[in-house]
């Protein structure tokens, strides 16, 4: 099954909620990271957030980058979504190992450490629209939820899961986000609390064979909501080797006649999706015809 995310809106448009399984695409990012248990987890639990983010935005050209500095082993976490949540993302250090713990868990919180959460909103405005805040927990969804609450003003109910499996492989991982618009009734607000308070975390709900839909039916369900998208999303990277070659032309004939003095070939690598991309000195010496002085 591919992953995918339903956008949905209940009680009169005063809520709109996001659900999504992404059990595949985090499996790709772990996989093209080769990441440990507590990696994966930290990094597909953003990639998840990121792709509810990306549902969030209009125009076809705009992105929402969420980026986590942290002074616990993990270092940190980007992760880029665009409008149709294609998502792409990495950790700084993806060999972290950490023992669980105290509620048995993956210590995500723990990899991550003290920090900040900076949400960066590239909307064609001149300049990219910018959140910050300090970390709560490093959990993700409690930071998030902060986040929503703090920089837009958006109170938010965020939940965010992976279920690792023992050979490593990603089992399941998904969530959702209910945010309440500023018509949202003390009753609709009582209404969806009660829900949250009964549910149980999302990776247990779909490795019960639950679907997003039946979450969002049993969250929902007294609200009237009604579905209205439900699309694929996915982790895509859009590097190539056209790309670099433009970065490495727009760097000038200076550096790049230093790099070509060095004699030897360069190995760049795109950090978002781990590949490589070699250039050889007669490559650079047509880059360097290509560029400016
Ligand atoms: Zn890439």
């Amino acid at each position: 099954m591919t992953d995918y995310l339903l956008r949905a809106t209940a009680a009169n448009h005063s809520v709109r909620a996001f659900v999504t399984q992404t059990k595949n695409l985090v499996q790709k990012a772990a996989s093209l990271h080769h990441t440990t248990p507590v990696a994966s987890a930290a990094l597909g639990r953003t990639l998840t957030a990121g792709c509810m983010m990306g549902a969030m935005l209009k125009g076809e050209k705009d992105l929402v980058t969420l980026h986590i500095k942290g002074d616990g082993p993990l270092k940190g976490i980007m992760v880029t979504a665009d409008h149709r949540s294609h998502v792409k993302g990495y950790v700084y250090n993806s060999q972290v190992e950490l023992p669980l713990n105290a509620m048995g868990k993956l210590d995500v919180g723990g990899a991550i450490g003290v920090g900040t959460l900076r949400v960066i909103q590239d909307i064609g405005l001149k300049e990219p629209y910018v959140g910050q805040i300090e970390l709560i927990s490093g959990e993700i969804a409690e930071d998030l939820t902060y986040y929503f609450a703090t920089s837009e003003q958006v109170p938010s109910a965020i939940a965010l899961g992976v279920l690792v499996d023992r050979d490593y492989s990603i089992r399941q991982a998904g969530g959702f986000m209910i945010q309440l618009m500023p018509d949202a009734t003390e009753e609709t607000i009582s209404m969806i609390e009660k829900k949250l308070q009964t549910l149980s975390s999302i990776t247990s709900l779909f490795e019960k064979g639950q679907t997003p839909e039946d979450i969002l039916q049993y969250l929902l369900g007294d609200l009237g909501y009604s579905i209205l998208e439900k699309r694929e999303v996915q982790f895509e990277c859009n590097c190539s080797k056209n790309r670099v070659e433009k970065a490495l032309i727009s760097l000038g004939q200076k550096e790049l006649e230093e790099i070509i003095e060095e004699g030897k070939e360069i190995d760049l690598y795109c950090h978002f999706c781990n590949k490589h991309y070699t250039f050889a000195i007669d490559e650079l010496q047509q880059l360097y015809n290509k560029a400016k002085k």
